[in-house]
């Protein structure tokens, strides 16, 4: 027996058959069943198949999810049957998570720094021959770890000078243009296939910032003088919030399509997209009780460590409507609130403005959308608030984005 054990920060979210399976419900019967007192997401399956085959239609190449935006298998479930046939993974949890659920699914490993253990057990037991690196030394590392294996698919991120998007990736990972040059050329002996990588940032709203990115990994191509099978436009797809109107999906694919098209490359290169946040946002909602109200602020059972974290320093304002099942109905007149979350830490606060009936008091129910994307995966246990449960159910989603 082994000496180490494995243990997750989480208890894992609780999935009790709260209403019989057949009858899936709407979020206020849900409420007014249940009378959730710890937070209950809502899962809307539905709502996420059409996302995928809504961009799976669209993208003219293969569409990788990323898996860390959300890993709930029912979640990779509803992807798959939108037509999601591969995922971007970062972890060796995410692979083998997703060998698990879809034996035939294309899996690329796309972190640029990775342990030695998970490229190995990525490439020898989860069939992975995908891998992203910004390095010569991660170069190196890839192929020891897969013993030179002659059907490598390498893939060189590029670093993007800080862009728009809500959330700027480019101060960790990526090869400035130099480097990227002197690694495709030593990536190219090595690789079945070769590309080049880039991530915009997340919640970009600006469709000119891949076609700038497009056209820096031409001019690092050309530089490079080598063969490339696969550019890779990463994500960063955008979704609607109550105060941010995306531009159309079709927007940006026309950006990529023509940065694309000018890199002239030979009949046949393969077009990637990794959305996260696009694909699933809008599946998923959070159920919350207001715990006390003290002037405009609610105190929630859900806060900054638990589904609400982009509420808190990121500002993020998400969708809200009140539900209360019993008499007398909520006020018509809307009034702005901030919201605290349950723990002790003062950080655990959200500034909003959310906008809510101004007669919103203890014991109400909030329902607050578009968090199917990094809201449920990056809740933590700290002062034991980790009991939230999951339900599906099939009604609309609080915006249609
Ligand atoms: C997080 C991430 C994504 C997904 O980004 P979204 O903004 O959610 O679309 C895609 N690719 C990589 C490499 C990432 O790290």
């Amino acid at each position: 027996m082994s000496l180490l054990r494995t243990r997750t920060a989480l208890a894992p979210m609780r999935r009790d058959a709260i209403l019989a399976p057949r009858v899936l419900p709407s979020v206020d019967d849900l409420i007014a069943v249940e009378r959730p007192a710890e937070p209950l997401h809502c899962l809307r399956p539905a709502s996420i198949a059409d996302a995928a085959r809504g961009f799976v239609a669209s993208f003219p190449g293969d569409v990788l999810y990323a898996v860390k935006c959300n890993p709930d298998p029912s979640v990779l479930r509803a992807l798959w049957a939108g037509g999601v046939r591969h995922f971007d993974c970062a972890s060796a949890g995410e692979v083998s998570l997703v060998r698990a659920l879809f034996p035939d699914a294309g899996i690329h490993f796309m972190h640029p720094v990775k342990s030695r253990a998970a490229i190995a057990q990525a490439f020898f037991r989860d069939g992975v021959r995908d891998f992203v690196l910004d390095s010569a030394e991660e170069l190196a590392k890839i192929l020891a770890e897969t013993q030179h294996a002659d059907d490598l698919g390498l893939v060189v991120r590029l670093a993007l000078p800080k862009g728009p998007a809500v959330y700027d990736l480019s101060g960790k990972f990526g090869a400035l243009p130099d480097d990227a040059v002197a690694l495709l050329r030593a990536a190219r002996p090595m690789a079945r296939r070769l590309g080049v990588s880039f991530h915009v940032g997340s919640q970009c709203l600006d469709p000119l910032a891949w076609r700038h990115a497009m056209a820096l990994a031409g001019r690092v191509i050309a530089a490079a003088g080598v063969a490339i099978e696969v550019i890779d436009v990463g994500g960063g797809f955008p979704v609607a919030y109550p105060d941010v109107e995306p531009p159309p999906l079709g927007a940006i694919i026309a950006e990529i399509e023509a940065g694309f098209d000018a890199l002239d490359l030979p009949e046949g290169t393969a077009l990637w997209a990794e959305p996260g946040r696009a694909l699933v946002a809008g599946g998923v909602s959070v159920v919350v009780q207001v715990q006390a109200r003290r002037g405009d602020a609610l105190f929630l059972n859900d806060g900054v460590y638990g589904s609400l974290s982009d509420a808190g320093a990121p500002r993020f304002r998400f969708p809200v409507r009140l539900v209360r099942p019993d008499a007398p109905a909520p006020s018509w007149h809307l009034a702005p609130f901030r919201f605290f979350g349950p723990t002790c830490d003062s950080a655990d606060a959200m500034a909003g403005p959310f906008f809510l009936p101004e007669d919103a008091a203890e014991g109400d129910w909030i329902e607050i959308g578009q968090l199917g994307a990094y809201g449920a995966c990056l809740r933590t246990a700290f002062n034991g608030f980790d009991r939230a449960r999951i339900a599906e159910v099939r009604d609309r989603p609080m915006l249609d984005a």
